[in-house]
Formats: C-alpha cells, structure tokens, sequence
C-alpha cells in the first residue's frame, strides 16, 4: 500500500467545503487498522464506525480525486457468494448465475445488489481476496484453514445428504455425497488445493458415519475448507450499502449522475417507496397571476419540495407540469419530506398572502423495475402508476397512500408522532386499475388554511 498517496488524497478529500472530517478520519483509521492480509479492497461502509450515512458521501467524494474505486457487487440468494461485480451501471444486468448453487436470480437492485469502495489501484494495486461469507444460519460440518505448504485434517460424523465443499478464499469448490448403510469405521479423503482456484478432487462419495478430511494447501496463499448441506435456502444479506440505498445519495447524483443502466436493461427492485406530488388549483392560479408571477410560484414550490425530498434521503426522478415524482428507499422518510415541506408551504403562504402553495400527496411502496429513461435513472411498473392514481384521488394539504404503506408500522408510529391523527379509509376505484382499492388519507393540520 502506498502510504504516501494515501495521505496525500486524504489532505484532498478533507480541503473539501462539505468535507465530514469525522467520517474521513474514521476511514483511514479503519485503514490503519485492518490487517493486510484482507486486503483494502472492498471496504463496506457499514464496517466504518460511524452512521452510514455520513460515511458514504465520503467515499464518494473520494472517488474522482482517484483516492477510491466503486464497486456493485451482485450476491448469490442462498450462499451469498458474489456472482457478479460491475464499476459502472451500464454494466449491471437483471439476472444472475451461481456456479456453486447451480442458480440462476433475478438480480434484484434492493435485495441483492451491494455497493463496496476498494482503494483505488494506485495506491493499492493488490488484487482484491473476496473472501465468501456464507449466511450466518448455515450450519458448517467442517472447517479447516491452511498457511502455504501445510496440511490440516478434520472429523465429523455426517449423515446421509449432499453436501458442499469450498475454499471461502480460493473459491474451489466439490461435492460430497452421503448415502446408503452407515458404517463404523473412519472414511479418510485426502484433498489437495491446487492453483488455478481448484482441488484435485470435485467428488466425493462416502456413506453415513465419520469422515476425515485431510486438506493439503499447495499454493503459495493461504487456503480452506468449509463443508456444508448443499440445499441452501436463500436468506436476507447482512447489513450493507445496498444498490437501491446507494443511488438515492445525493451525492451519487452530483458526482455519477451518467451513471445510467444500459439502455435495454431493466433491474428487478423488491421494494421502493414512491411519491407523487401536485400543486393544487395551479390553473386557477395560473389564470389568476399570470403566467409569469404563476410560475415563479411553481419554482418556490419545487425549491420546498427538492430540498425536503433531499433532506429525508429521497430522490427526485422527475416533473411532470408541476407535478413531481420522487422515491424513498423507506416510507417513513417519505411522510417526513411531506409534512417538512407543508410546513414551509404554510409559512411562505403567510408571507405572500396572493400567492398561496398547498400539494396534494400520494404515496405507495412495492415492486417495481428500475429502467434507463432519456438517460436518467427512472422507474417503471404497477405500482409507479398506482401510486400517481393515489395522488389523484388526494385533496388539497391531503397526504394519501396505499394499503402497503398503512401495514408498516414505523411509518403509523411516525404518523402520530408528528400529531396526525386524522386518518381515514376509504374504497375507490383508482383509474387504470381493476376493482375497489383501498387508501387511506391522513389530513394534515395545513388543510384548512389553503386559499386554493
Ligand atoms: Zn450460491
């Protein structure tokens, strides 16, 4: 690692204006402290000791200045192994293949698309050792780890299954099968890493009863041996920067804002909040102050709006007329820009009494896909349309949204934290979609003061 450059991009990260100097000292030190044998590479920022979020402007920040690389890591469903890893989103694709697990998924950008930072190869030009880290739930038969030149032997009583094994550092990988009598006597199996990342032997067969593997490490790294069932089922990834989390950074925006999916790929998302916004009786207001003073207004209301969707870590995707599209990666935080900006909207109406701001307000969370549109990021799918036509049926200071939203319980608790008690449930029919669906809207304390 070259120190020198390190310090020097550090200095440079640091003279920033908006520069975090906790977050970049907190990083180096994590530098500093980790062992080499882990390499540099792949830093998570969950790992850094600080809220993640005051982390990760930092790393991007430290890219152009050539101080970091990015990574999108994509991870296996059920082994969590890293099937894929791309440096720019035109690279990114929908889909998935697991070599151990013998899978193919669906490359969902919320569940199992990570974002890692390595140092950038100037100043760290190591390749990086991505060690597999299995879901905590499995239940690991054997576990053997060797130096170069050395041979390590391990036993354990199995019963009959299929099971895996692999080197979590080399990634080599083989089969064990258990099956028929079950005997008493010690079955022995000698395995040996090799280079090019493969043992000698990819298959084994024994019966149910003790096993001894002996592994013999012939490279010149060190090298393992994890034994476990080969049915993994799939399990959530542990706390990390998820895609979805990372493109709703501001940050990513300002500095990587090309930074687009390919123009035919289309990216599965589990979940994203969506919000819609529109002024209320804006052709009235038009006709009433003229296109110009009207349209002044239009942009004081998008000012309120943008700064309070960026506030709460949402992402503006894009207006329409007046009307603005934003997602969140939580519900929560959706409601929180809602009110933050009718509350601005209230004190700019009391400060230009002819020029009077209020929005109505809908909001939904589900599936959608996350498309390349015009070369912007932008979202596409059912629940994008539904969450417009819950926009629609909101009257004016009203914030409207979807059963989906109703069932998540830090958005309720955050609802009546702020004082809104007024919700109520209703049956509509939402245009474009079939049969009765239900909403609920929560009307806002600002309702009854609009002039509009
Ligand atoms: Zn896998």
């Amino acid at each position: 690692m070259n120190n020198d450059i390190l310090t020097k991009k550090l200095a440079i990260l640091k003279n920033r204006k908006s520069a975090f100097i906790p977050a970049i000292e907190a990083i180096h030190d994590w530098l500093l402290q980790t062992s080499e044998a882990l390499s540099k590479q792949n830093i998570s920022p969950v790992d850094i000791n600080l809220p993640i979020d005051k982390v990760v402007p930092e790393f991007l920040h430290g890219i152009p200045i050539g101080l970091f690389d990015l990574n999108w890591e994509v991870h296996c469903p059920h082994c969590h192994a890293i099937t894929y890893e791309y440096h720019d989103l035109s690279q990114a694709a929908s889909a998935s293949y697991c070599e151990g697990c013998k899978v193919e998924f669906e490359a969902d950008f919320a569940k199992w698309v990570n974002v890692t930072f390595s140092l950038n190869k100037e100043i760290d030009n190591r390749e990086p050792i991505l060690t597999c880290k299995l879901p905590d739930t499995t239940e690991v038969f054997i576990h053997i780890e060797t130096s170069p030149a050395e041979t390590k032997s391990a036993i354990m009583t199995f019963k009959a299954d299929t099971y895996r094994y692999i080197c979590p550092l080399t990634k080599s990988r083989g089969l064990l099968t258990v099956s028929g009598e079950e005997t008493d006597e010690l079955q022995v199996f000698s395995i040996e890493q090799l280079a090019d990342n493969k043992f000698d032997i990819t298959k084994l067969q024994a019966r149910p009863g003790r096993i001894k593997i002996n592994l013999t490490n012939s490279i010149d790294s060190p090298a393992g041996l994890v034994v476990f069932k080969d049915y993994l089922p799939q399990q959530p990834l542990p706390p990390r920067l998820s895609g979805l989390e990372l493109i709703h950074y501001p940050e990513f925006h300002s500095l990587f804002g090309e930074q687009v999916l390919s123009s035919r790929e289309q990216m599965q998302v589990a979940a994203v909040t969506t919000l819609f916004t529109d002024i209320t009786g804006s052709t009235e207001m038009y006709e009433r102050l003229g296109d110009i003073v009207a349209y002044n207004v239009v942009r004081d209301h998008f000012d309120i709006l943008f700064s309070n969707i960026e506030q709460q870590g949402g992402t503006v995707i894009k207006t329409i007329g007046d009307a603005v599209m934003a997602s969140f990666t939580n519900n929560r935080a959706a409601l929180i820009s809602v009110v933050n900006a009718l509350e601005e909207f209230e004190k700019y109406n009391k400060q230009n009494v002819d020029r009077q701001v209020n929005i109505k307000t809908g909001i939904h969370r589900g599936q959608t896909i996350l498309v390349n549109l015009n070369d912007r990021l932008d979202y596409f799918g059912s629940t994008i349309n539904k969450a417009a036509r819950i926009q629609a049926v909101a009257s004016s200071g009203e914030i409207c949204f979807s059963e989906q939203v109703y069932q998540d319980n830090n958005f309720i608790q955050t609802m009546k934290k702020i004082g809104i008690e007024n919700v109520s449930r209703h049956s509509v029919n939402l245009k474009g979609i079939d049969g009765l669906q239900t909403i609920y809207k929560a009307v806002t304390k600002f309702n009854k003061n609009t002039l509009l």
